[in-house]
């Protein structure tokens, strides 16, 4: 909620510095200021959405607008990602903010004047290319962060690094990217980040809300595959085969007991789906080979790895009692770790949350078996990471439109909270860590 800057200032005998009722009013100034421009770049990134690795226009808007603000910049990391850093005028910890800028290959429904009309290829497909999970607010809001903090840098004790990376959503086949790339290209050293903090639109969680959860927010994912080598013979002499087809639907079976039977559920969901399964050519050929995919998702690395073991025991014995063979692949391809909020740091942020939306519009939200690749730079120092709302609250929540879908829209009125957000994280983890914040 803005405060009057003038009633403050008036009634105020305290420095800015040493007043946290000041310092907030003086924050939400510069956020209510920059707002407008706010609400233009993420428009003008949502009609001109890009895929994973291609964030080439959006990349060229960020690194000239932070070099612009007078930021270290230093682009083509991770392919088109940028990295800007933000060097305050006191001596303080390394700390990062990331926003992800990549579109998703989905055509846009939505009757807006800036709805996206572009097209592009993905995996060979002609596709529609939509901002249909949010990602182009989350880069118009870090910018707006970047050029409210750089106002104040000289009174920053600290370092800010801004990620604005490439491929959140996976990068396109045959191809590495995402924040995985960019930790492996070092982003997190160098200097050193010692917290990293991110968000991300909610188009169910209303405007002006936020949302949070310590520990395990958002699942592990992974893909699985299971291949089932037999026996073929003629669908009418099945006892001369080792029917593929009968052990691939008893190992679907068997591996739904391991969440019913192994996860202990109290510390968190998990989930095992197979969500493929390929096998014979014919009616009365009983085929020599089934292949079986799937995801696995977990809230703890625990759980993560008992998932993984218990996919490889299920189905090897499983299709070892049948005489058939198992192989299995176990991450195949991209897994992503669980996004963990650090306990820790969660705890002592949240008043800085409840001091940005109000202590009533901050909400605790139970975990999500959906992924974010956030939780790479998570593993390498402790962070947070917290859900913005973009419903309109005129439009009731069961016809919000889902993330990922040709109707997915957000409310641009969510985006200076989103500001005011990461803008006070920063600021007060930098100021606490100077013991200058209350
Ligand atoms: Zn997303
Ligand atoms: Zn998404």
């Amino acid at each position: 909620m803005p405060v009057s800057l003038d009633r403050v200032v008036l009634t105020c005998a305290l420095a800015v510095a040493a007043c946290p009722l000041h310092a907030d009013a003086v924050l939400d100034a510069a956020v209510a200021a920059i707002e407008p421009k706010v609400v233009a770049w993420r428009r003008d990134i949502h009609q001109h959405p890009e895929l994973g690795n291609r964030e080439v226009r959006t990349a060229a808007l960020v690194a000239e607008h932070l070099a612009g603000l007078g930021l270290e910049v230093r682009t083509g990391v991770a392919h088109t990602g940028v990295v800007g850093t933000l060097v305050g005028g006191q001596p303080g910890p390394v700390i990062a903010l990331r926003a992800d800028m990549d579109a998703l290959p989905v055509t846009e429904r939505v009757d807006l004047p800036y709805a996206s009309k572009v097209r592009s290829t993905y995996n060979g497909q002609d596709v529609g290319v939509m901002h249909a999970c949010g990602h182009d607010a989350h880069v118009a809001i870090l910018m707006g962060v970047a050029e409210v903090l750089s106002q104040r840098r000289a009174s920053i004790p600290g370092t800010i690094k801004f990620f604005f990376q490439p491929a959140e959503e996976g990068p396109p086949a045959g191809e590495q990217g995402g924040a995985e790339l960019m930790v492996k290209e070092g982003v997190m050293q160098g200097p050193k980040v010692e917290a990293v903090f991110g968000l991300h639109v909610n188009s169910v969680l209303q405007t002006g809300r936020v949302a949070y959860r310590p520990g395990g927010t958002m699942a592990s994912a992974e893909s699985f595959r299971i291949v089932i080598k037999g026996k073929q013979a003629h669908g009418a002499y099945p006892w001369g085969s080792v029917d593929p087809i009968v052990t691939a639907t008893q190992v679907v079976m068997g591996l739904q007991t391991i969440v019913s039977r192994n996860v202990e559920l109290t510390d968190g969901a998990a989930v095992v789906t197979v969500g493929r399964i390929h096998g014979g050519v014919r009616a009365n050929i009983i085929p020599e080979q089934v292949e079986l995919e799937g995801t696995l998702r977990a809230l703890n690395e625990e759980t993560r790895t008992l998932l993984r073991e218990r996919v490889r025991a299920v189905a090897t014995q499983i299709a070892g009692a049948m005489g058939a063979t198992a192989e299995i692949t176990v991450p195949d391809g991209v897994a992503y770790p669980v996004t963990f909020n650090d306990p820790e740091l969660t705890a002592r942020m949240l008043p800085s949350l409840q001091r940005a939306a109000g202590a009533e519009n901050v909400v605790l939200r139970p975990a999500v078996t959906g992924a974010e690749d956030f939780s790479f730079f998570a593993q390498e120092a402790p962070g947070l990471f917290v859900f913005l709302g973009g419903r309109d609250p005129a439009l009731p929540e069961s016809q919000a439109p889902g993330h990922h879908t040709p109707e997915f829209q957000i409310d641009d009125r969510g985006l200076d909270l989103g500001v005011r957000v990461m803008a006070g994280l920063a600021l007060d983890y930098l100021g606490e860590a100077q013991g200058t914040t209350p």
